[in-house]
């Protein structure tokens, strides 16, 4: 089997080597008190990654969709009024997980390619003053969207609203700005797998101190993913299971190199990685799914094929012919579109390599790309800047 490096999906993303290395351990008592030496860290650095001085950290052995669960069932109870908007594939499956709970959703309906709109979210609210939670897509993966959740919190405000507000930052957490104290989140959700740069596995969700208070209110069914176990097993140094130990040696190393650069110093390359490709895209003559420059996203680039084209023909040559993964379209975009991922570990050289690749498998399928017209307009944009780029694989 030969293996596809770098990869260009919006996750699971590059891993550097080192963290690789972390995640492959000798077994460990995770009854010991060593693990405690690996855990404390690896929480204590996710609540700096995400801005908070006040959250509490629980980390399952899980992935992302679980994250959104645990989100839910710790708050809410069947019936309980949701908010939530529709921008894309993820904010559609939490919407999905909502209903099948029992939860009773509205849904604020965008065209694929918008973001959240924060008016419409303060007229539901004023509608509707018994809605629990607001639950918002900080960045949607599938079309490469961010939305203003600092907005979504003003507008929570302008309501006079006592929801809590959920974000979902799994694929903006870690490398693009994200502030959980100042935005007022009440829960956050990431994954291992995306701009912590590690294998998936790990559910990491944040929680506000009153979103944490709801837990005991909340009338929806958990065990496994149940805050007060992990509080409790945390507070005995372990987990109230047997844990990912590997995994959380590797969130540990990933949060010391990524607090080590800096967050601003992240949240920028990430940018500047992503204006390269954003070139790119603009010199071949075609769209992103975005449909305005706010709300381009820094992590993933969803780029409109031309019509009549199937954007899936074009990331399955570039996988057969060149060993190069980027991403498929999803649900209504499906066919409609392709993914580069720009996030995780990511030097310009290899931004180039992958936008390169693009090119290369656009032509050979007979799209009217210009050759070597991406990379050039790319390497403008990463030949002017001054720092070098920190995370390289
Ligand atoms: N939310 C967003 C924005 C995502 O991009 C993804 C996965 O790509 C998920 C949720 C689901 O996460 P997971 O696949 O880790 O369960």
């Amino acid at each position: 089997m030969s293996f596809q490096n770098p990869v260009f999906i919006p996750g699971p993303t590059n891993m550097p080597e080192d963290l690789r290395r972390a995640c492959d351990m000798p077994t460990l008592d995770h009854r010991s008190p060593l693990f405690g030496e690996i855990l404390h860290p690896a929480l204590e650095g996710v609540a700096k990654v995400v801005g908070t001085k006040k959250g509490e950290v629980f980390v399952f052995p899980a992935t992302g969709t679980a994250g959104w669960e645990v989100a839910l069932t710790n708050t809410l109870s069947p019936g309980d009024k949701v908010l939530a908007t529709r921008n894309g594939m993820f904010s559609h499956r939490w919407i999905d997980m909502c209903e099948r709970h029992g939860l009773d959703v509205t849904v604020i309906r965008r065209e694929w390619g918008e973001g959240i709109d924060a008016a419409a979210v303060e007229e539901a609210l004023r509608a509707d003053p018994a809605i629990k939670a607001v639950l918002a897509t900080h960045n949607e993966t599938a079309t490469g969207v961010v939305s203003d959740i600092a907005a979504v919190r003003r507008a929570m405000d302008a309501a006079g609203s006592d929801a809590l507000l959920f974000v979902d930052g799994v694929s903006s957490i870690a490398s693009m700005p994200f502030h959980f104290d100042d935005w007022g989140v009440d829960v956050a959700i990431t994954g291992s797998q995306k701009g912590f740069m590690l294998p998936p596995g790990l559910a990491i969700t944040v929680f506000s101190a009153k979103a944490a208070d709801a837990v005991e209110g909340a009338g929806l069914p958990r065990t496994f993913l149940d805050i007060r176990d992990m509080r409790k097993g945390y507070a005995a140094g372990g987990f109230p299971y047997t844990p990912p130990v590997g995994l959380l040696n590797g969130l540990n190393l990933s949060c010391r190199r990524l607090l080590d650069e800096g967050m601003k110093g992240v949240w920028a390359r990430h940018h500047h990685i992503a204006e390269g490709v954003r070139a790119a895209v603009e010199a071949w003559g075609l769209e992103l799914c975005a449909v305005s420059p706010e709300l381009y996203s820094d992590t993933v680039s969803a780029i409109r094929t031309p019509e009549g084209f199937d954007a899936n023909r074009l990331v399955a040559h570039a996988a057969t012919r060149y060993g190069v993964a980027f991403g498929t379209g999803l649900g209504e975009v499906a066919g409609k579109v392709f993914r580069i991922g720009h996030l995780g570990s990511l030097t310009e050289p290899m931004a180039l390599a992958g936008i390169a690749t693009a090119e290369m498998a656009m032509r050979d399928l007979g799209l009217e790309v210009e050759s070597g017209s991406g990379t050039a307009a790319a390497e403008e944009v990463y030949r002017g800047a001054g720092a070098p780029m920190a995370m390289a694989a």
